[in-house]
């Protein structure tokens, strides 16, 4: 790491090497865990093959596909973190998306990508519970509509 960059704009650099070390921990970890599934795939992958019968040899395609989702999820994840990294760079991550303010590193800890900080985590849950019963009942002052009108 270049030590006399000055990533993250105004971010402190406390903050910053401590988001920065989060996102890598939890890249590596993915990481780890990627190789490994690969590794397994690999290894009873071909060599079963012949062996199988064709029930067999399709209960494994299913458990190869499960395995090939979860590889891609964790893809997934890893090129999220990627681009956490990269805003992090830019000294947009890790504030909140509604009210701009820093979101807290034990929050991040917890929920690398999220993009509000609690308080409007909370206030939009609230919003949106609302919103679902608002529309259940609604939806249920139609229904009723619907049955005797
Ligand atoms: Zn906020």
């Amino acid at each position: 790491m270049d030590v006399h960059k000055t990533p993250g704009g105004e971010m402190d650099r406390e903050r910053y090497t401590e988001l920065t070390s989060i996102l890598e921990e939890r890249r590596r970890e993915i990481m780890d865990q990627v190789q490994e599934k690969i590794r397994d795939v690999r290894t009873d992958g071909p060599n079963d093959e012949g062996v199988l019968d064709a029930a067999e040899s399709s209960e494994a395609d299913i458990q190869d596909e499960i395995e090939f989702a979860l590889i891609q999820m964790k893809a997934e994840t890893l090129h999220k973190i990627e681009e956490a990294l990269r805003r992090l760079e830019e000294g947009t991550f890790g504030y909140c998306f509604e009210c701009g303010e820093e979101i807290s590193e034990r929050r991040l800890r917890a929920l690398p990508f999220a993009v509000r900080c609690k308080d409007c985590e909370e206030a939009r849950e609230t919003a949106q519970q609302r919103e679902r019963a608002m529309a259940q009942r609604r939806g249920a002052a139609s229904l009723f509509i619907d049955m005797h009108g």
